[in-house]
């Protein structure tokens, strides 16, 4: 089975052969530019454990790089690469601009306390901040797979002890809480994006005309694999918003089915008092902890972690459309087979670009050091209140009172957050779906993703002048 970096590269090289760049300097955006391996000893009661963990910077064409720190026990140099790399070309494709980046440290957060999660996490900065691999303006991480806001707190806290009287310190570490220079709308963006990247698929009826599926995300049936966060604000959003139905849901302990449709919120808060998601009323438990991911359902979402998808599990899959909210989910032997069969898979490298992007933003915020909407959003009530008196000055005529409201509303943070991430996932989808179409032989979206990106990175080198 291909390793999971080999299947980021062999994605890559599919793409490369649809294009004309040099291969020297497809040579130079295909590796890494900088890996820092790790290891350091963290206190554990009265014994020390040796943590092994990385960085790795996989593009300068840019900078700041950018990319999520992981918590995981499957960490190694292969994933962390892979994880950089789709950070590069997910950056090109929302038109964020940086360069990928991914860091790693090979714990099980759940095994953790708290205060153990702390000190690894400081410790951790702490390396970075030693050999120049964190800040502002050089490497930026966030959450991914098992950390979150209070991580990313405690590493802006550990910078900031370092850095005293660095004004833009903030801005070195994103997905923060919201009190602690965060932004708002970033813990849902991951999730979000995936609902408008699935909806804008949806809207297109020439593509799912050809799996047997009408337009329109309303009534469709999602199953999903994953309940932290990027899975359950994909199912909360899907459902809230889009009126898609989700029928099955896999955690770490095991699968649920109701065919009616399961509340997500309220699975939420039941997994919250007990634990598991098994054992939720009205649903029923699959015989096995993966067999979500096999229930006949139009849109399959797999939001844990890579590699779920492979040679030995995918003529099992059902559904009609894979929506990777995960990075990596489907290998690329089962990408090739699923993609032959006809399914659409939405790829990683778009779908879950929703994170980043709302990083983008809550940068911008920490080194402009102001809250979007502080300054305009009075000024464009006051206008808008004006034009709805003049409206109704000429018409005669009074404009209902809750109507009114909503027009004179100024953004908030959160509405320009929301507005700007719903931008970026539909303007990368008419762009990526514009190669497919017109790029002949160009038959996955993975593919017209990756083309998309490695335009928009060859073109940066030319302009460097680094790669004439
Ligand atoms: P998370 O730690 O919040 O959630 C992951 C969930 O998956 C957990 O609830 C875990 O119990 C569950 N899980 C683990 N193994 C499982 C299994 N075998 N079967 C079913 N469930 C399992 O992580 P996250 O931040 O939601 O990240 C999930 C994926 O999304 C990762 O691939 C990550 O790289 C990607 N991603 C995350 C972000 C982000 O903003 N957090 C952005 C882009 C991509």
């Amino acid at each position: 089975m291909a390793s999971f970096l080999e299947s980021v590269q062999s994605n890559f090289d599919k793409a490369a052969s649809h294009m004309n760049i040099p291969s020297g300097l497809l040579e130079q955006i295909r590796v890494s530019n900088a890996v820092y391996r790790m290891n350091f000893p963290v206190r554990f009661g009265n014994s020390y454990k040796v943590i092994e963990a990385y960085r790795v910077q996989h593009s300068h064409h840019r900078l700041p790089t950018k990319g999520g720190i992981r918590f995981s026990e499957h960490v190694n140099q292969n994933e962390v690469e892979a994880l950089a790399a789709l950070m590069t070309y997910k950056c090109a494709i929302a038109d964020v601009p940086f360069g990928g980046a991914k860091g790693g440290v090979k714990i099980n957060a759940r095994e953790l306390t708290e205060r153990q999660k702390e000190r690894v996490t400081r410790r951790y900065t702490m390396e970075l901040i030693k050999r120049n691999f964190i800040g502002p303006a050089i490497d930026v991480p966030a959450p991914d797979y098992g950390t979150g806001p209070k991580e990313m707190a405690w590493i802006l806290d550990t910078y900031s002890t370092f850095k005293i009287g660095e004004m833009n310190a903030p801005a070195c570490v994103t997905g923060k809480p919201v009190t602690q220079h965060g932004i708002r709308g970033r813990t849902e963006a991951t999730g979000r994006g995936v609902f408008y990247g699935i909806r804008e698929l949806f809207d297109r009826k020439n593509e799912v005309k050809n799996v047997g599926l009408t337009t329109g995300v309303a009534g469709k049936t999602m199953s999903i694999q994953g309940l932290g966060n990027v899975g359950s604000y994909t199912a909360l959003i899907s459902s809230s918003e889009g009126d898609v139905k989700v029928i099955a849901v896999a955690e770490y302990e095991g699968s649920i089915y109701d065919a009616k449709g399961i509340n997500i919120e309220a699975l939420l808060k039941y997994r919250k008092e007990h634990g598991s998601i098994l054992g939720f009323p009205g649903s029923k438990t699959l015989p096995n902890r993966d067999d979500a991911l096999y229930v006949d359902c139009d849109i399959l979402v797999p939001a844990a972690l890579e590699g779920v998808i492979h040679e030995g599990n995918m003529k099992k899959i059902k559904a009609k459309v894979i929506a990777e909210a995960a990075n990596g989910p489907v290998t690329a032997d089962a990408d090739s087979y699923l993609t032959k069969k006809g399914v659409i898979i939405i790829p990683d490298v778009y779908l879950n670009a929703g994170g980043v992007t709302v990083s983008y933003f809550e940068w911008l915020k920490n080194i402009s050091h102001v809250r979007f909407g502080r300054l305009e959003k009075r000024f464009q009530e006051q206008q808008n209140r004006e034009v709805i008196k003049l409206i109704e000055k000429i018409t005669g005529k009074t404009v209902d009172k809750r109507d009114s409201q909503f027009i004179a509303k100024g953004a908030d943070e959160i509405d320009i957050v929301r507005s700007g991430l719903e931008e970026t996932m539909i303007t990368a989808f008419e762009q990526i779906y514009s190669v497919k179409r017109k790029k002949k032989n160009v038959d996955s979206f993975r593919t017209a993703a990756f083309i998309n990106a490695l335009s928009k990175v060859s073109n940066d080198y030319m302009s460097l002048g680094i790669f004439p």
